[in-house]
């Protein structure tokens, strides 16, 4: 007999909520996390679009602001103001959410157990082994691998993940912002990352970005653009943080045996902005329902449900996102600025605002599409390239 029904390795926020919804439904649940303390360092600019509420609890004590729109930027600084009348998404406390997600899992029975660096997994018999105060072995009839972007889980039955780093600082601004808008800087020395400024009160701001480059890089790049904008001249770096992405890949094997693969070591997450927290909260809901089919009628077989269900649900979303990225790629800086304004006095401001979402950008793709706009405004040597990425769309 397994010593647990479901080990989970990983408390990030996916590990979380899946335990959850599986300890409620009576499985004895194991949660095995390296770190003594969750949520921490922060690695997140706690961006999460209104969805959030539909796909997992959030109490108001971890919503710092709230947003509802962005102003996007060129590289020169053409801009373009896209909003809504109501919120479009929360700035979240992460460090105190995902603290929160993993006390809520325990209420429900989960156990958690913390400090327990898992250092191996056999899918096929369902063992798990780790370092906590020396080595141990345990036993589950399901292994859920949510430990992120450099998964050791995936890596077990995968090929290495590719990632893209991040880094973001904590600002205390001189002069007060607008609370109710980020800033989205492209530019295609980074591209396809972007720089943010997301406000988290009039004088507090997350200012991050990423990209293809070493930490180092980045450093040099956000200094830079924290020097070129005026109304973050004079202010204070309070916190530097930095992390990893992993790249989206529609190729990964999410299931093998007896485990799966959940949130940031799944690749679940948008390509054109990196953030993970809604499909892998989506993708929570979605692994919970087959492992407890599997686990009902001991067949491991029901696990590739999973993957099927998955794809079912995302990938064409996903398959878009990608498109918009690897159509950036290919936009010098020059292309970028001439786009904005092109797009801009074809009314696209209008567009983006009414059609735009920040988790579910394939409507407003096809309307853009639609209105001939996008091939409209690329410089026309780009034309065959990027019917060659869009002949699917
Ligand atoms: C700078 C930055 C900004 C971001 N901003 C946003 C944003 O605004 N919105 C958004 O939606 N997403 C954002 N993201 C992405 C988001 O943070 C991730 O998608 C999210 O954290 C993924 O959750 P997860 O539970 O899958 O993995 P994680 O949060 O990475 O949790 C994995 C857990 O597994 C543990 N673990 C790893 N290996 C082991 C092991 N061997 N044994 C035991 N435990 C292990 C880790 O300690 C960790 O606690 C950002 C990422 C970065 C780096």
């Amino acid at each position: 007999m397994s010593d647990y029904d479901i080990l989970v390795v990983g408390a990030g926020p996916a590990g979380s909520t899946f335990a959850r919804y599986m300890a409620n439904k009576g499985y004895k649940v194991g949660v095995l996390e390296k770190k003594k303390e969750i949520g921490l360092p922060l690695q997140c600019a706690g961006l999460l679009g209104r969805r959030i509420k539909d796909l997992n609890v959030l109490p108001e004590e971890f919503i710092l602001n709230e947003v509802n729109g962005a102003y996007l930027h060129s590289p020169s600084d053409h801009v373009m103001r896209v909003s809504k009348k109501d919120t479009q998404a929360y700035v979240l406390d992460r460090i105190g959410y995902d603290g929160y997600l993993a006390e809520i899992a325990s209420a429900e029975g989960a156990e958690i157990l913390l400090k327990h660096k898992v250092k191996s997994v056999n899918s096929k018999y369902g063992t798990v082994k780790m370092v906590n105060q020396g080595h141990k072995e345990l036993t589950a009839r399901v292994i859920v691998g949510a430990d992120g972007h450099s998964s050791l889980v995936s890596n077990s039955f995968n090929e290495s993940f590719n990632t893209v780093k991040a880094s973001q600082y904590l600002v205390e601004t001189s002069k007060p912002m607008e609370t109710d808008f980020v800033n989205l800087h492209v530019n295609s020395k980074i591209s396809p990352g972007f720089i943010w400024s997301i406000p988290l009160s009039p004088t507090q701001a997350r200012i991050g970005l990423f990209g293809n480059h070493d930490y180092q890089s980045l450093k040099h790049i956000l200094s830079n653009f924290m020097q070129s904008q005026g109304y973050l001249k004079g202010s204070k770096i309070i916190k530097k943080y930095h992390g990893e992405i992993p790249v989206f890949d529609n190729r990964k094997n999410l299931v093998n045996d007896r485990t799966i693969l959940l949130g940031d070591a799944a690749s679940q997450v948008k390509p054109t902005t990196g953030g993970g927290l809604l499909i892998g909260f989506a993708c929570a809901r979605i692994a919970a329902d087959v492992v407890s089919k599997s686990l009902d009628n001991d067949q491991t077989s029901i696990l590739k449900e999973y993957e099927s269900q998955y794809k079912k649900e995302f990938e064409k979303e996903l398959k878009t996102q990608l498109m918009v990225q690897k159509t950036f790629e290919l936009l010098s800086n020059e292309d970028l600025d001439e786009m904005f304004i092109k797009l801009k006095e074809k009314g696209a401001e209008d567009i983006i605002s009414t059609y735009g979402d920040m988790d579910s950008q394939s409507p407003l793709v096809r309307e853009l599409l639609k209105r001939g706009l996008i091939f409209s405004v690329l410089p026309k040597v780009l034309y065959r390239s990027v019917s060659h990425i869009w002949k699917f769309f």
